[in-house]
């Protein structure tokens, strides 16, 4: 099972990711999580990637593409996967398709987490990280057990450089411009599918479950 998570940056993609990669039994791919892997480790690959995503830009397109079909690549991609904050473009979801017309596979699922702007601005003030697991917490909505600490893995928890309010605030304007077309390009497909982001994420989880045992 092949799946791409839709959203605006914030609407719960790598939450409900992490759900589905577990109770799925495949990975979770976050081109996001693969940068500040980079980052942290003071890699060339990170350093690039930076620039850019301080800014709330996108990183550019070949540079990312070719991070991800890396990745997918991989062994344990074999049986599927649950791709989050990629594809990002209508360029980048191209060369996905091509590459996996190659092989004559597809994309079965693309689940657009629909939450409004507003709700946005004010999730991200209250996100936590973790950058060792990806994992994310809300200091009001999901809080993790200890304060400041991850609970899959027990490192600690930062608020990201780019949760910043004006950071997000482009990120939001880039999402509109260059993320949101994919909605269009995934329904062309016959494969969107449309979730309410805005209830509890336990509640999210149980939509996108429905929809993926259903199908
Ligand atoms: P969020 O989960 O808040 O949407 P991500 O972790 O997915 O954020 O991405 C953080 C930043 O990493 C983006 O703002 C962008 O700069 C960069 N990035 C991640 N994925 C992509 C991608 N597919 N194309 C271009 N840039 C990306
Ligand atoms: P994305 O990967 O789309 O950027 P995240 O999964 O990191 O989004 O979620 C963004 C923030 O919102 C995090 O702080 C997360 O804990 C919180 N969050 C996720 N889902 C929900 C939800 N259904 N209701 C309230 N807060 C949520
Ligand atoms: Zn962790």
């Amino acid at each position: 099972m092949k799946i791409v998570m839709l959203g605006a940056p914030g609407a719960g993609k790598g939450t409900q990711a992490k759900r589905i990669a577990e109770k799925y039994g495949i990975p979770h791919v976050s081109t996001g999580d693969i940068f500040r892997a980079n980052i942290k480790n003071g890699t060339d690959l990170g350093k690039e990637a930076k620039t850019y995503m301080d800014e709330g830009k996108l990183v550019p397109d070949e540079l990312t593409v070719r991070i991800l079909l890396d990745r997918v690549a991989q062994d344990d991609c074999k049986n599927g996967y649950v791709l989050d904050g990629f594809p990002r473009t209508i360029p980048q979801a191209e060369v996905l398709d091509g590459e996996l017309k190659k092989l004559n596979e597809k994309i079965d699922f693309a689940i657009n987490v629909d939450v409004p702007d507003d709700n946005i601005v004010n999730r991200m003030g209250g996100r936590r990280a973790c950058l060792k697991c990806g994992a994310t917490y809300h200091m009001t909505h999901l809080p993790p057990k200890t304060e400041g600490i991850c609970d899959s893995c027990g490192s600690e928890l930062v608020l990201r450089d780019d949760d910043k309010p004006e950071t997000v605030k482009k990120r939001l304007a880039v999402y509109h411009e260059q993320t949101q077309p994919l909605i269009d390009f995934y329904s062309k497909q016959g494969v969107l599918k449309t979730v309410d982001g805005t209830v509890d994420a336990e509640d999210v989880f149980r939509a996108i479950t429905d929809i993926l045992d259903k199908n």
